[in-house]
């Protein structure tokens, strides 16, 4: 126990002061508050691949929606310019031809924006069409100031549209970052409002919150999602009783596993287990007592294969596992190791089981493979069980 648990301070460690703290504690409950804010609760206990995933799941889905509200203003833009055009409201100083081109290259951003790969570039168009939105929509030329605040209200929209929408929290800054400024410049040419500057900041700073508050809430929602989706899909491959894949699991990540071994020419093989007499064991130790039995024999595979191993319950008491850059002989190896670990006698009952192997030959398909191993333990079942069997490798 450490000398401070005791309530004594340790001998030579720096002893406090009356000195006041550097930053005050207020100060500090405000810092965490904000940094509790953006880190989100909904995120934390993700390690950094989690983090990277989510963050991709989110961008996936918030993309093309971030192309459609640029698009959006791009029409909006383009409106403003026809009412204007024909005379329905005053311009503010641009010619028309000068719009409708700024709003055709804010619509060329929005399809850019859409199927750029790098996020940076996405962001930039995004600032750089919002910036020519600002411009085109909310910055008169000098003498045409009249439209100054409907305008600015109807662009205002926009940001708050598209920050609930930003991902990552670099991108939320530099949006923030960019609505401040188009405020500060807008007080630059063309003074304080007649409400007075208070009431102006205050709107542009309740659309930056407003932005702030929709995209922790938006995260959120997209985070109980994906953890579902993964809850959901962990579930669909994994059987319950042993945590091993299930058949449907196995299948994945078998087929993925025998399309590298055809890519890369490394050898593969496939062992299939079989409980021997089972039933017996099931009318000895009941129902629940054949489940430990099949759990033990899940932990076994488990810990041979690895995590990365593909180790399955592909049927009732029936394992798979496919083994990559194994060949036969090591793979009779591995089969004779769990042979050997799970047989004897366990809570009053022998447990044996019997095993077939085959390696993959060239241009064999998985089903193929599978047909051969399982013909090998029929072949161990009728030599009298408790055995492994070796499929022919030609
Ligand atoms: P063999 O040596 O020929 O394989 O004989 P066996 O008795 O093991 O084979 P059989 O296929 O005749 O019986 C398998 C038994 O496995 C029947 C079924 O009741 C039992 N079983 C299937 N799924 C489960 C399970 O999830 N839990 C338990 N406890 N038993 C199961
Ligand atoms: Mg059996
Ligand atoms: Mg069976």
């Amino acid at each position: 126990m450490r000398g401070e648990q005791r309530g004594k301070p340790v001998s030579g460690a720096p002893r406090r002061t009356g000195a006041q703290p550097l930053v005050s504690p207020m100060a500090v409950g405000v810092l965490h508050r904000l940094r509790g804010f953006f880190a989100r609760e909904s995120t934390q206990g993700l390690d950094s691949v989690e983090r990277e995933d989510l963050t991709q799941a989110q961008l996936r889905a918030t993309r093309p929606i971030v192309s459609g509200v640029l698009l959006c203003g791009a029409v909006l833009l383009a409106i403003i310019t026809v009412f204007e055009m024909a005379g329905a409201t005053p311009s503010i100083g641009y010619p028309g031809w000068l719009q409708m081109l700024m709003a055709s290259v804010v619509a060329g951003c929005a399809a850019a924006v859409a199927r750029l790969p790098q996020w940076q570039h996405r962001l930039v168009l995004t600032l750089l069409a919002t910036l020519l939105l600002g411009i085109f929509m909310s910055m008169p030329l000098p003498g045409a100031i009249g439209q100054l605040a409907l305008r600015t209200g109807l662009f205002q929209l926009l940001p708050l549209a598209l920050m609930a929408l930003m991902v990552r929290p670099v991108s939320l800054l530099a949006f923030a970052l960019l609505i401040v400024a188009m405020a500060q410049l807008r007080i630059v040419l063309y003074g304080a409002p007649g409400t007075g500057s208070a009431l102006y900041w205050l709107y542009t700073l309740t659309t930056i919150g407003f932005g702030l508050v929709l995209a922790g809430y938006r995260s959120d929602f997209a985070v109980s999602a994906w953890r579902m989706r993964r809850r959901l899909v962990q579930q669909a491959s994994t059987d319950p009783v042993t945590g091993l894949l299930n058949r449907n699991g196995w299948s994945e990540r078998a087929e993925a596993a025998h399309a590298r071994a055809a890519a890369t020419g490394v050898p593969l093989a496939l062992v299939v287990l079989d409980i021997d007499f089972f039933k017996r064991i099931n009318d000895r130790l009941g129902h629940d007592g054949g489940d430990a039995v099949l759990q033990r024999l899940g932990a076994i595979m488990q810990a041979r294969a690895g995590v990365r191993g593909c180790a399955a319950r592909i049927g009732g008491e029936e394992f798979a596992v496919l083994l990559e850059g194994h060949d036969a002989g090591s793979a009779r190896t591995f089969a004779e190791y769990v042979r050997g670990e799970f047989g004897g006698e366990h809570e009053g009952a022998v447990t044996t089981l019997s095993a077939g192997v085959a390696e993959h030959r060239p241009g064999e398909t998985l089903r193929e493979l599978m047909r051969r191993a399982d013909l090998a333990l029929y072949a161990a079942k009728r030599e009298g069980r408790d055995r492994v069997c070796v499929a022919p490798v030609s």
